[in-house]
């Protein structure tokens, strides 16, 4: 598990797990762990410009 306090968005790479996509960071080549996960999903959100509906 990625255990990097910052991670940028343009540092993650989606990888293939059998069925399942992995957010991976690039900088360590480790998965994203379910905080850092969580957090770059908001920011993938942002990023698309769309607002998160809770
Ligand atoms: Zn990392």
């Amino acid at each position: 598990m990625c255990d990097c306090s910052k991670v940028h968005l343009y540092e993650v790479e989606f990888k293939l797990d059998g069925m399942t996509i992995v957010p991976t960071h690039k900088n360590c080549g480790d998965a994203l762990n379910e905080k850092q996960a969580d957090v770059f999903q908001k920011e993938l959100v942002k990023s698309w410009g769309l607002e998160e509906k809770e």
